[in-house]
Parts: C-alpha cells; sequence; structure tokens
C-alpha cells in the first residue's frame, strides 16, 4: 500500500456517519456556488477538485457499507411499519434467508410466533420514545427464528435514526446459541467439581477425624490389652481391677466402631482412573474460572510442554487440585495492584520419568508458617477459610503417587509444584543396611520390627506384642529402619502404611530386594483399602487398621513369624547343605551325582572309565564328608544344595 493509499484509508476509518454527510452537504453547497459564478478555467480546476472529494466520500460511504456487511452480527433496518429495508451478510447467515427473500417483508418472520405480538408493541413504543437505542428486550435475551423453524437464543439492541423526516430502525443481534453451550457445559462441570468437592472435604474431615483419634485410641487399648495379657491369678490384683480393664477394653472397641462408621465417609471417595492429557485440563479449569480471574484482574500465564505424556489419574480429582490452587492464587494476590497480579502455570516432563506441573503467583507467599503445615487439615489463615483445599490436594495426588510441595518464590508470591509419576513409581530408599551376623540365639519367638511415625503407637504396639513373648525393636521411620543394621532371623516388620517420608510401600518395595526379606504386616490409620490390596498384592503378610484388636495382631503376628520362620529354616538347611557340598572333590562331586541318580558302583565305574574299588573309596568319602547314613540322606542334601542354588539364581 503507498504512502497516500494508506493516509485516504486512514481518512475513511476514522470518518464517522455524521461527518460523511456533513461534507456531503458542504460539496453540494460549493458546486450551487460554483455553478452560480461560473466562468472559463475556474470551472474546470474547481470540478476536478469537487470530483475528487466525491470519489473520496464515495470510497467511505462504500467502505461503512462493507463494514456493515461483512460484520458477524445480524445488522437489520426497518420501517416505520417494521418492515425490513436492509438485510446484511451476517444476518443472512444467522437466519438462513436471502437478501431478496427478506427485504420488504414483515420483521415478524425471523420471530417466533409467540414473541411476535410483544416485539411488536416494544418496536412501537421505542419509536414513539425519546431514546435513540436500546436492548431489544429488559432482559437483553430474545428469541430467535431461523428460515427453518428453529429458535435460537440472541441479545438484541435496537437503535433509530431520523433522516429527512423518514426514520429507520435497526436491530444488532447476535446469536448467542455457542455461548449458551458453553455456560450449560461450565454450569455442569462447576457443578461435578463442586461435588466432587463436597465429597472431598467430608471425607478428608472425616479421614483426618478419624486418624486424629485412632492414635490416642490405639494406644489405650494397646496399654489396656498389654495389662490384661500381663495378669496371671496369681498376681495380687482385685478383681475389679481385672473388670475395670475390661471394661476399659469394651469402651475403646466401641469408640473404635464409631470411628470405622466415620470411616467409611472417607471411602465414599470413588476415582475414576484414565489417561489424561495434563495441558488440555489446565486449560479447561483455566476456561471455569475465566470470569472470576477477569473480575479479580489476574493474568494467567501459561507455558505448557507440547511434548508432555499423558498421565494416569481420576481428571476431575486432578482438576479439583488446580482448581484450588488457581483459587489460592486469586485470594494471595488480590492485594496487589492489578497489573501485579499474575499466575504462571508450567508444565514440565521430568527426566525421573514423571510431570512436575507449577504454579507460580506473584501474590503473599507464605508468612512464617512452616509450608508443611499448609498441608495439614484446618490450617488456614483466610477469615473464612476452612483450611482444606490443599489437605484435599495433597490426598488427591497421594493416591495416585503423587506429591505436592511449595515454596516462595524470590521476588514476590509463592510457586505451587505438583509432580504426578508415570508409571506409579515409589520413593527409593537410598541407605543400605548392614547384614548383622547370623547368631545362633536368632531362634526365639521371633523379632518384630515396629516401624511408626507415632511414638505412643510405638510404645503401646510394642508392650503388647513384647508381653506376647517376642522381642521387639521399634524405629520412627521407613529410613531409620533401613539405617540400621540388617536384622537375618526369625521375625516380622509390623509398618505404618502412611508416614512422613517413605511410605510403608516403598519400604515393603525395598526389602523385596534384601537378603533379609522379613514378612511385613501393615497397619493404617485411614480406610485406605486400595494401598492395602496394593500391599497384599505385593506379598505382605497382612493389613491391618487401627485401632488394632489384639488377637487380630498376634494372630497376624504369630503368622508372620510362624512364616519367617520356615522360610528361615529352610535357608539354614541351604548353607549346611551347601556347606557340606562345598567340602567334596570335584570327582566325589561327579560321583555323588551319579548316586544320586541311582548308579550302582559298577555303572559309575563304567560311566567314569574308573575302577569299580576307586568309586567306592570316593563313595565312603562322600558319605562321610555329607553326614549322610543312607543314600536317602545323601539325596537330601544334594537336592537342598541344588534345588535351593537354583532358585537363588
Ligand atoms: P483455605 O483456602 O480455606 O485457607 P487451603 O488449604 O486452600 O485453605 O489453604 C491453606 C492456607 O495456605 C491458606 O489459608 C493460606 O494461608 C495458605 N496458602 C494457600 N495458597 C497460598 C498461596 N498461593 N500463597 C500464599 N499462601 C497460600
Amino acid at each position: 500500500m503507498s504512502g497516500g493509499e494508506q493516509k485516504a484509508h486512514g481518512n475513511h476509518a476514522r470518518k464517522t456517519k455524521q461527518q460523511l454527510i456533513d461534507e456531503l452537504r458542504s460539496l453540494r453547497r460549493q458546486l450551487t456556488a460554483a455553478q452560480r459564478s461560473a466562468s472559463g478555467a475556474r470551472i474546470e480546476t474547481e470540478a476536478k477538485d469537487l470530483q475528487i472529494k466525491f470519489d473520496e466520500l464515495l470510497q467511505d460511504y462504500t467502505l461503512l457499507s462493507e463494514i456493515i456487511d461483512i460484520a458477524a452480527d445480524a445488522i437489520i433496518s426497518i420501517d416505520r411499519n417494521q418492515h425490513i429495508v436492509r438485510f446484511n451478510q451476517g444476518a443472512q447467515h444467522v437466519f438462513g434467508y436471502s437478501h431478496q427473500e427478506v427485504i420488504g417483508r414483515p420483521l415478524d418472520i425471523l420471530l417466533p410466533r409467540q414473541f411476535r405480538a410483544a416485539h411488536g408493541a416494544y418496536v412501537q413504543e421505542f419509536e414513539r420514545s425519546e431514546s435513540e437505542s436500546r436492548l431489544m428486550d429488559r432482559r437483553g435475551e430474545i428469541a430467535g427464528r431461523r428460515k427453518d423453524g428453529t429458535t435460537f437464543p440472541a441479545r438484541a439492541t435496537i437503535s433509530r435514526v431520523v433522516h429527512n423526516g423518514t426514520t429507520t430502525m435497526t436491530v444488532f443481534l447476535r446469536d448467542i446459541s455457542d455461548i449458551k453451550r458453553a455456560e450449560e457445559r461450565s454450569r455442569r462441570s462447576l457443578e461435578e467439581l463442586s461435588h466432587v468437592s463436597r465429597v472431598n472435604m467430608l471425607g478428608e474431615i472425616s479421614a483426618s477425624l478419624a486418624h486424629e483419634l485412632n492414635q490416642p485410641l490405639t494406644a489405650i487399648l494397646a496399654n489396656a490389652q498389654a495389662m490384661q495379657h500381663q495378669m496371671t491369678p496369681s498376681a495380687a490384683i482385685s478383681e475389679e481391677t481385672i473388670e475395670s480393664i475390661s471394661d476399659v477394653i469394651d469402651d475403646a472397641k466401641r469408640a473404635a466402631e464409631v470411628i470405622r462408621r466415620l470411616r467409611s465417609l472417607s471411602e465414599r471417595r470413588k476415582y475414576h482412573i484414565e489417561f489424561v492429557d495434563i495441558n488440555k485440563l489446565i486449560v479447561d479449569t483455566e476456561t471455569l474460572l475465566r470470569s472470576q480471574l477477569i473480575m479479580n484482574q489476574l493474568h494467567v500465564n501459561m507455558e505448557l510442554d507440547p511434548a508432555l505424556p499423558m498421565v494416569s489419574c481420576d481428571p476431575i480429582q486432578l482438576q479439583q487440585v488446580f482448581f484450588n490452587l488457581l483459587t489460592n492464587a486469586i485470594d494471595a494476590t488480590a492485594k496487589r495492584d492489578p497489573p501485579d497480579r499474575r499466575v504462571l502455570i508450567r508444565t514440565s516432563h521430568l527426566k525421573s520419568n514423571a510431570v512436575e506441573i507449577s504454579i507460580k503467583d506473584s501474590g503473599t507467599g507464605f508468612k512464617n508458617e512452616p509450608y508443611r503445615n499448609l498441608l495439614k487439615p484446618f490450617f488456614t489463615t483466610k477469615e473464612k477459610g476452612m483450611g482444606m483445599g490443599l489437605a484435599v490436594s495433597k490426598s488427591i495426588l497421594q493416591n495416585v503417587g503423587g506429591r505436592l510441595w511449595a515454596k516462595n518464590n524470590r521476588g514476590p508470591g509463592a510457586t505451587f509444584y505438583i509432580t504426578l509419576p508415570m508409571p506409579a513409581k515409589r520413593v527409593a530408599i537410598p541407605a543400605a543396611r548392614q547384614t548383622r551376623e547370623l547368631e545362633p540365639d536368632v531362634l526365639h519367638k521371633g523379632m518384630v520390627f515396629i516401624v511408626d511415625d507415632d511414638v505412643s503407637i510405638r510404645k503401646s504396639l510394642g508392650r503388647l506384642i513384647r508381653s506376647a513373648g517376642y522381642e521387639v525393636e521399634s524405629y520412627a521411620s521407613a529410613e531409620e529402619f533401613q539405617r540400621s543394621e540388617e536384622y537375618v532371623g526369625v521375625g516380622c516388620i509390623l509398618v505404618d502404611l502412611h508416614m512422613p517420608g517413605a511410605s510403608g510401600l516403598d519400604l515393603q518395595n525395598d526389602i523385596k530386594n534384601r537378603t533379609c526379606n522379613l514378612p511385613m504386616i501393615f497397619i493404617t490409620g485411614g480406610g485406605d483399602t486400595a494401598s492395602g490390596v496394593r500391599a497384599m498384592k505385593e506379598g505382605a503378610s497382612d493389613f491391618l487398621s487401627k485401632p488394632i484388636d489384639e488377637k487380630r495382631l498376634l494372630h497376624a503376628v504369630a503368622l508372620a513369624t510362624k512364616n519367617s520362620r520356615v522360610a528361615w529354616e529352610q535357608k539354614m538347611q541351604l548353607m549346611v547343605a551347601q556347606e557340606k557340598v562345598g567340602k567334596l572333590t570335584p570327582r566325589e562331586i561327579e560321583i555323588m551325582d551319579l548316586v544320586v541318580k541311582g548308579l550302582r558302583n559298577k555303572q559309575i565305574a563304567g560311566t567314569l572309565g574308573i575302577s569299580e574299588k576307586t568309586v567306592k573309596v570316593h563313595r565312603g568319602h562322600v558319605m562321610q564328608k555329607i553326614g549322610a547314613r543312607t543314600v536317602a540322606d545323601l539325596i537330601h542334601v544334594a537336592e537342598t544344595a541344588a534345588v535351593n542354588s537354583q532358585a537363588a539364581l
């Protein structure tokens, strides 16, 4: 486009309708004046000037007409009788009529039958009114009717122009079907989200109450049961004391039943796991919150990794997490000046085969609070806060093996991080354990390792298990247990499923590959049956819920230690058998193999190409070194060593 063209174009765009009319009027006046004083060459130059001006004005007019014509909205002009005089392309597109089909016909044809009378009266009333333009309906929304008879919601205004004594009214109308459909979709999503949120919140509250109450209750029950256990008829204890203890146990069990029922509320949470496109879920959540974000003048930027892999999780639950974090960002940035209210959402694929999502805001950040408190139920610094949003989010993520954490930014605000594993991966426990010397006295009733972060649980369960004749060692975390010397002997591990660091499942995963493969009994405060099932699938010996019933616990410990003893004895037999076989020379091993296969001395001599006498001498040494009196003894030792060494491979 040349400089001149650009200028002309700019002029057109700036001219208003009134300016155009004024210019045309002045043009006519000039033309009349020119005609009056007409003379030769002057006429020619003035006519040229006027021609240029006329062309410019024609261009302006054409441009304005085109703008009106191509507008996506329907622009329909009607005369005083409400007959259509102008019908732009937008209107043709919206209503499905061609220009020729509607010109001169009443506006009514564009309205559903039941609204025609009311609309007609409304337009008449508007025509008589003082106002130049207004909404077509007081609610701002009307119904339109297409050529095919279908109706649609529309937003419309009407305006009036009187020119040379003729009144023309123009309706500007927008089909809002798509907007309405999107609003409906948002409304449904928000409803679903808010239902999930209520269920989650209820679940979290009941789970948290159950957990808090379970800890002391487990301790009360276990202590009382330990006392009951230690009481023998010979002890100088009154009947009343024995009865009181029995009452304490009964009452604690009743309270446990109440808690179990309370916990069942939290189990109502259902997870529908599927492969989810995280980027899309983030965009959808931002769309749901769009009007809230606009009203709070919070500007959201996104840097979404286009190569992000799909993650398996429940999309509605995960959307709840994004929703909670974005709502918190709105609150956190509210005190800042509008231009400084910002959020940056990033997604990335970590090398550790996890997906990371960060939500960084420019809000207040966390004051002096250690961030782990934020994730606890009921922690809030807001006047009307519930303190459940982050706790619920943490639970949702934990359920799919994910994590939530946060830190203050270097500048203003805070960043929340989410990681989602793909596939679910557990925390590795780094410290390797030293192996304790195999001691002959390990054949006691068994060693029970208690791994639980709650000190009163460790103490009370310890007492109870000790009172049943086991040795007990307690650890406050899976990491502490892993750092201790490795125990090789009869026993079991009683481990809390959920602990602040590595979980019971992490410990199980780690222990599987160690020399000491003690049976594991899981204990949990929450009704987390899914994790229980997972633990059992991975070979857990049992799964108990707090508060733990004494009989059930001791039975589980007895079974686990029995299995451990069987495994331990097999291990001992293997060691002894391998030690014995290890004393044999290669020739003696050959002879032992053939004896075990059932060959006689003569056959062995033939097979090996030696004399029968030599075979007899070697065979005597084999029986002596193995400590076998009969061939059956020899077969047993040979098979134990061979079978187990194969199993070890
Ligand atoms: P609530 O919003 O009801 O307080 P939440 O569990 O969502 O409950 O949040 C707990 C607390 O964590 C908030 O009260 C606030 O103190 C803090 N918090 C959460 N998100 C942010 C954030 N983006 N910036 C600063 N503080 C936050």
